[in-house]
């Protein structure tokens, strides 16, 4: 006789794959039919299918009834009632390692007036992209395939069948490897999926009553669930439609080999792409000049698909709520990587902000590269060339373009990537040497293949393994494919008779791994000189000093090393014991940590002791805000990414040598990386400028509104380098605009604020070509907006004697009639002085 169970769903995200799979895997276990009815909408689920269970929308609080009838009945629902009493409310429980977006979001008036929809993400490339959404995998059988007319239906599904099973034993082995972890729990709902009755069963019908072939059928599954998840209101549901493709796409190419690989994507127009993630080699497939902007579900700033999109200047998004499964492609959006969100169903008054925001950021490039051809170098006279690091040879013309004195680090093992056979010595030299060609003279730092990681190779088919950082990468694997090094060194010795070569070794920790990858260079010399071909034989050899262990060998080092340049995303990964790629640990992983800092100058004076040059490469050489600790150290070189030289470069300029080497001496005294930060902060706002000049006094500013013009006046601040965030210092004067209107009367307006993100104490001066509606107290429109930003270090003394100071000449009609008519700004400044006395 059949039994029942009632219950009430107790999981606020309802029934989705991972619950779903949760029960399923307990219910088939037994013989006994069980059966699940949602009572609210009457719908009843095969429990032994997680498909079904999750087509069954179990929303929460839903009242459900499991059925279990037939065969081993009471056993089955003594375990399913453990179950469901004691473990379904906690099977949705947020696994270990999921990135959540950061802090709260609070909106610029103007956008959050605008209406538009907004999803947050942690932005990991910095910069604002507009386009339209295009699916990075989006699942598209291969043209070649046929899908329908299958002449032996029988042959087409024995293809399905015999990939299932092939998936499940690789579910099965990929799971046993990795032990518990996130990813675990990920494939294990796949592999539920992949295993489900009604998965084969869609596949089973579209085969034998379409005649659709194998890649038909696998279509059919991933358009028929999908469909069914993504027409869920619940979000979770929604992005199952990913699970779904993956599967589709792995069957496919386990039933069709090499064949069944999905069409790559190709861009027509501006374009925002978003996926689960991408690989380098899928990065760099996409045409550059359509792609405006990345959302990835992950990945960690140093992740090697990041560092490409910020070496490219591509706004990225990681972690976005809703992406991939909630995204409409085709919709126009924006990739705001500045406010952190992914901004949907734009609208006029949204469109008009982000073409202000992207003014902003245009102009503020534009002042910076007017500077950029100079050596790098700090006021008193201190020289730090800037670098470039690029991976491939068209990044090469951009970086000299922005202005990089040399290429810093060139990762070769992007030419290894995401291919089936390795670059010939050939293929490998024509690069190399057009890189050496781009440069024109200046010095260019080749790593050789640095592979391992999250950079595998298919071909050399390395070992899975639990800890791949820790494990078989770079350097380590080289004597055992020494033919493929040989090959790799050969090509590199060849291409340094063309320009000024350096050649570097990844992941260095000892001095014998240095000692072999000397000789064998030298045996590709010998070899070129038996063959007649030209090459620099006094081509410099350095070690990267990326793992501590080398860091604390620089002397014996310097016995292999003709230089040494730090890497310091990974030394930082491996001195902090924090993955680089694990947002979870971002905190740990602080280039600002003392120890770190400390230990990075040791290495500099240990080299510095050995007459040695060194450079760093890391990601944190492109920060402008380290720059001081950075000068501090006392480096040769900086290497960072193209779109980062010409900030590099300006803030050098303005940086003195021994305050930065007082600078960094306290910074390593802190306790603690925020101390370190709070120091930094307060070294930048030290730096003064005069209140006002003729690059604040801006005429025939187009604005609609007052929160237009607001903006305006406080980009002008940013595009000038007197504040660090618009967006803060907009919030700020909004405060006081809440408190009282400071629409002045006359047709001028003082709005005013006091922030810790100005950085020197200015006044703006726009003079509007249309008045706006400001709340003035004598209800006339503005036409000369007046902005006040002073520094929160200054205190309220000095913000009311310049803001009282201000209201009493802008009194004199006088003074209104100059300020509003008066063309030549310098003649403007010269009169503001004299009537201000500042
Ligand atoms: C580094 O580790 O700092 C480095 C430059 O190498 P990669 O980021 O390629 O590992
Ligand atoms: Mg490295």
């Amino acid at each position: 006789m059949a039994r029942d169970l009632t219950f009430t769903c107790p999981l606020p995200n309802g029934v989705h794959a991972r619950p779903a799979s949760a029960l399923e895997e307990v219910a088939r276990n037994f013989t006994a039919e069980v059966v699940l009815l949602n009572e609210r909408t009457g719908q009843t689920a095969d429990a032994k299918s997680i498909l079904s269970i999750v087509a069954a929308d179990i929303r929460f609080h839903d009242a459900c009834r499991l059925r279990v009838s037939g065969g081993d009945e009471d056993r089955a629902m003594a375990v399913l009632e453990s179950f469901v009493r004691e473990t379904f409310a906690h099977c949705d429980d947020e696994p270990a390692g999921t990135a959540a977006p950061n802090g709260d979001l609070r909106l610029p008036p103007m956008l959050s007036r605008a209406g538009a929809v907004l999803r947050r993400g942690n932005p990991v490339v910095s910069g604002i992209g507009l386009g339209r959404l295009v699916r990075a995998h989006g699942f598209r059988i291969p043209s070649h395939l046929p899908t329908d007319g299958a002449c032996d239906p029988g042959a087409e599904m024995a293809k399905i069948d015999h990939a299932l099973s092939e998936l499940l034993t690789w579910y099965d082995r990929r799971m046993g490897n990795l032990g518990r972890c996130l990813e675990t729990e990920l494939l294990g709902a796949h592999r539920s999926l992949a295993r489900d009755a009604e998965f084969r069963q869609v596949m089973a019908r579209a085969i034998g009553e379409n005649r659709r072939t194998a890649a038909g059928a696998i279509a059919d599954a991933e358009a028929h669930f999908s469909a069914l998840f993504g027409a869920s209101k619940n979000l979770l549901l929604r992005e199952r439609t990913l699970d779904i493709e993956d599967i589709c796409r792995h069957l496919l190419q386990l039933v069709y080999g090499r064949d069944g690989e999905l069409e790559k994507v190709t861009l027509i127009e501006d374009s925002l792409v978003f996926g689960e993630s991408l690989t380098p080699g899928q990065f760099l497939a996409l045409d550059r000049n359509f792609l405006k902007g990345l959302v990835l579900a992950d990945a960690g700033i140093t992740s090697h698909t990041v560092i490409l999109a910020r070496s490219f200047g591509v706004p990225t998004l990681v972690g976005v709520l809703g992406v991939p499964g909630g995204l409409v492609e085709g919709a126009e959006a924006v990739v705001d990587a500045d406010l952190g969100a992914l901004v949907t169903e734009l609208n006029n008054s949204a469109r008009r902000y982000y073409a202000l925001e992207q003014s902003r950021l245009a102009g503020r490039r534009d002042r910076l590269l007017r500077h950029s051809q100079r050596p790098g170098g700090t006021c008193d006279g201190h020289r730090l060339e800037v670098a470039a690091n690029i991976s491939t040879l068209e990044e090469a013309v951009a970086a000299f373009a922005a202005g990089a004195e040399g290429i810093g680090l060139f990762r070769s093992e992007m030419l290894f990537l995401d291919r089936h056979t390795p670059p010939s010595e050939e293929d490998q030299f024509r690069v190399f040497k057009g890189v050496l060609a781009a440069a024109d003279g200046r010095p260019v730092l080749f790593r050789t293949v640095d592979i391992g990681g999250d950079k595998p190779l298919d071909y050399l088919q390395l070992p899975h393994e639990p800890n791949p950082f820790l494990g078989y990468r770079a350097l380590r694997i080289y004597p055992e494919f020494e033919v493929f090094f040989r090959t790799h060194i050969r090509a590199l010795v060849r291409a340094s008779g063309w320009g000024k070569m350096k050649l570097m070794l990844p992941m260095v920790s000892t001095v014998e791994e240095m000692r072999w990858a000397r000789q064998i260079v030298a045996g590709e010399q010998a070899a070129c000189a038996a063959a007649g071909q030209p090459f620099d034989s006094s081509l410099a050899i350095g070690a990267m000093i990326e793992v501590p262990s080398a860091g604390f060998m620089i002397a014996e080092l310097a016995r292999e090393a003709d230089f040494f340049s730090i890497g310091s995303n990974d030394l930082l990964q491996y001195f902090m014991a924090a993955d680089r790629a694990n947002s979870k640990v971002a905190a740990l992983y602080d280039p600002l940590q003392p120890a770190f800092l400390r230990f990075l100058r040791t290495i500099v004076e240990a080299a510095r002791r050995q007459d040695r040059w060194i450079g760093l490469c890391g990601e944190m050489g492109g920060q402008t805000r380290l720059l001081p600790l950075l000068v501090g150290l006392d480096l040769d070189e900086i290497s960072a990414t193209t779109p980062a030289i010409p900030a590099l470069k300006a803030g050098l300029a303005g940086l003195n040598r021994a305050l930065c080497h007082e600078l960094l001496l306290r910074a390593e005294a802190c306790a603690t990386a925020g101390e370190v930060a709070a120091l930094l902060k307060d070294f930048a706002t030290g730096s003064r400028a005069p209140l006002f000049s003729p690059d604040l006094i801006l005429s025939e500013v187009e604005a609609e509104t007052k929160e237009e013009a607001i903006k305006q006046a406080v980009d002008l601040l940013y595009v000038h380098d007197r504040l660090d965030q618009p967006r803060a210092v907009e919030e700020a004067v909004w405060e006081r605009e809440a408190a009282y209107s400071t629409g002045f009367g006359h047709g001028f307006a003082i709005p005013h604020c006091k922030s810790a993100a100005v950085l020197s104490n200015s006044l703006v001066f726009l003079r509007l070509r249309q008045p706006v509606h400001w709340g003035s107290l004598d209800d006339q429109p503005v036409g000369v907006v007046i902005l006040l930003a002073i520094r929160d270090a200054d205190g309220a003394d000095a913000h009311m004697k310049v803001f009282a100071k201000l209201a009493r000449q802008v009194m004199h009609e006088e003074v209104r009639e100059t300020i509003a008519k008066e063309k030549d700004s310098a003649a403007l400044c010269a009169f503001l002085h004299h009537k201000l006395g500042l």
